[in-house]
């Protein structure tokens, strides 16, 4: 049986070529990188050669990128530590309603330790005033995080607007840019963000390695302390092979983009014009001019979004419901409802995100599955057009 896997937002698999430059790193060329003889500095050259890498695909400086053990590692390195260094300055961090919830967790325990915290809300397609932005920046402002690419409606905010904002505002900005990035351009000078955080998971990289990008001349202190790895700011002894994999998938990212953009969203927009033509009674969320190509939200009325995920997944078919953390979970989604969207709604939400190895005939039988079972769910709802519905 055809096994399609939509679920490329939540993880992605590791690429034939990524995992074949790790390999070594894991019984061979196994040195600790802070050694000093040969070994030892194969590991660390190895390192540097992957920063090089990962720092091509956003435009930064080799010495600006920090590896981390995730991409949630990266997020609450820049809360905690901006925030406990700046505390006598400020303690107001403004973010959005629609975060990860690597931001917005840390920002809950960070409000239960003095500071303040504004959650940005969003329009009914998800999109951001940069003027409601700049309103909320007071003189106890000391930083502002906003993602860059939502993960579950996949909105692009305009970063470079709202970064400029922050920059004449005297506000340290970070973007969460784990959904971005090689999915949309990511130019740190440009858009002069001073952190960015990154996941290696979420580009065909292994899983538990991070980064966090922080441009020069900024200061932060470190999250982890011991040794002096990656350049004193991040304690622990390098995962080398997940570094190494992280840097071969960015330069993948970096010279498929336009292929990989340009597949994405064709296959997107096929499903797209398949469900909404095919289907009654559904809608998409989130806008579908500044969105992640191969991210796809939408709500089936009168059903139930884990029906369908179940009934999929019995034709071997991968999708998810809100996002992938809170899926065990029955509590709608935080992003869902900042759009406006009712409990009802949400709870009839799938996500299907596309990725590299999907293909049009993935597409096709998606859609045989999908009709089938959502007609079938529909028949046995109590919900419904004419079953007392509203
Ligand atoms: C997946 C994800 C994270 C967390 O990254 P991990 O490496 O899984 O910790 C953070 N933010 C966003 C937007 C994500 O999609």
């Amino acid at each position: 049986m055809r096994e399609v896997y939509l679920d490329y937002s939540a993880t992605t698999p590791v690429k034939e070529d990524v995992f074949k430059e790790m390999v070594p790193f894991f019984c061979e060329r196994y040195g600790n990188a802070s050694s000093l003889y040969t070994p030892g500095l194969d590991a660390k050259r190895a390192i540097d050669n992957a920063r090089e890498q990962l720092a091509a695909l956003i435009n930064a400086n080799p010495q600006e990128v920090f590896f981390t053990g995730c991409g949630s590692e990266s997020d609450n390195w820049v809360l905690l530590q901006v925030a406990d260094a700046l505390k006598d300055k400020g303690n107001h961090i403004i973010t959005t309603a629609t975060e990860h919830h690597a931001i917005l967790h840390t920002c809950e325990y960070l409000e239960k330790h003095g500071f303040e915290v504004t959650y940005l809300g969003v329009d009914e397609q998800g999109r951001l005033n940069p003027e409601d932005f700049e309103k909320a920046i007071t003189e106890k402002t000391i930083l502002a995080s906003i993602m860059m690419v939502n993960n579950e409606i996949g909105t692009v905010h305009p970063i470079k607007e709202l970064a400029a904002i922050a920059k004449n505002r005297g506000v340290l900005f970070h973007t969460d840019a784990v959904q971005a990035l090689g999915n949309v351009p990511i130019d740190v000078k440009d858009m002069n963000v001073d952190f960015l955080s990154m996941s290696a998971h979420k580009i065909y990289g292994p899983k538990g390695v991070g980064a966090l990008y922080i441009r020069k001349g900024v200061r932060i202190p470190n999250l982890l302390h011991g040794g002096a790895q990656e350049m004193g700011k991040r304690a622990g002894t390098e995962n080398v092979p997940g570094i190494v994999g992280f840097g071969k998938a960015a330069e993948l990212a970096r010279v498929n983009f336009d292929q990989h953009v340009k597949h994405l969203t064709e296959l997107r927009d096929y499903l797209a014009k398949r469900i909404t033509e095919e289907i009654p009674d559904v809608f998409i969320n989130g806008t579908m001019e500044e969105r992640h190509p191969g991210n796809l939200n939408i709500t089936f009325k009168y059903i139930e979004g884990e029906s369908i995920l179940l009934k999929l997944d019995m034709h071997h078919i991968c999708v998810s419901t809100g996002s992938a953390c809170s899926s065990k979970s029955l509590k709608p989604s935080h992003v869902l409802a900042a759009l406006g969207v009712s409990d009802e709604l949400i709870h009839g939400t799938v996500r299907f995100s596309i990725g590299d190895f999907t293909t049009r005939e993935d597409i096709d039988y998606v859609m045989d599955a999908l009709k089938q079972e959502v007609e079938w769910l529909r028949e046995l709802s109590p919900l419904g057009p004419n079953k007392g519905w509203n």
